[in-house]
C-alpha cells in the first residue's frame, strides 16, 4: 500500500506566518533531530483553521523504543495532549494537528508517520534541509489510511 494519494478532494489547512515562523524556529533548534508539537484551532468540512501552535517535548526514547534516532522519530508525551486538550477546550479549540520537522529529509510521511497517525488529524511536516527550516506541508488520513495532502494556506500577520 502507497502511504500517499492524490486522489482526494484538498483539505485546506489555514495557520498565519507567526504560527509557521514558530514552527520553522522550533524545528531550527532541535536539528539534527525532529521537533514536534501540536496545532489547536477550529475545523469545519472544508477546512481547518490554526489558531495556536504549541511545541512540545520529543520524547522518542532511542535506546528503549529501536535503533533509530530522533533524528528520524518523534514521539509527543501524552500528558502534554492531555493539557493541550484541556487548555483548548477553555478557548473553544481543539487539537487539529500534529507537526513534526524531517531534517534532511522531504516534508513527505514516512511510513512510520502513517502508521502512528490517528483519523482527522493534519500532520504538518516541517523539512530542514541543512539546519535550515523551509517547506511546510501538510497531510492526513483518508478512509483507506492513506496519506493525502493538504492544501497550506498562509495567513499573513492580521493588523
Ligand atoms: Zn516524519
Amino acid at each position: 500500500m502507497s502511504v500517499l494519494s492524490k486522489d482526494h478532494p484538498a483539505v485546506v489547512l489555514s495557520l498565519d506566518s507567526q504560527h509557521l515562523a514558530s514552527i520553522q524556529a522550533h524545528a531550527n533548534r532541535t536539528y539534527p533531530e525532529e521537533c514536534c508539537g501540536l496545532l489547536l484551532g477550529t475545523s469545519d468540512p472544508t477546512g481547518k483553521t490554526v489558531m495556536e501552535v504549541r511545541a512540545t517535548n520529543n520524547i522518542w526514547r532511542e535506546e528503549a523504543q529501536s535503533d533509530l534516532t530522533k533524528k528520524r522519530r518523534y514521539l509527543i508525551p501524552p500528558e502534554a495532549m492531555l493539557v493541550a486538550m484541556k487548555y483548548g477546550r477553555t478557548l473553544g479549540l481543539d487539537i487539529i494537528g500534529i507537526y513534526h520537522s524531517h531534517p534532511d529529509c522531504l516534508a513527505e510521511p514516512s511510513e512510520y508517520d502513517r502508521a502512528a497517525a490517528w483519523q482527522h488529524y493534519s500532520y504538518l511536516i516541517v523539512s530542514v534541509p541543512q539546519g535550515k527550516a523551509g517547506d511546510v506541508r501538510s497531510w492526513s488520513l483518508n478512509d483507506q489510511q492513506v496519506f493525502h495532502e493538504e492544501d497550506v494556506l498562509i495567513l499573513q500577520d492580521s493588523p
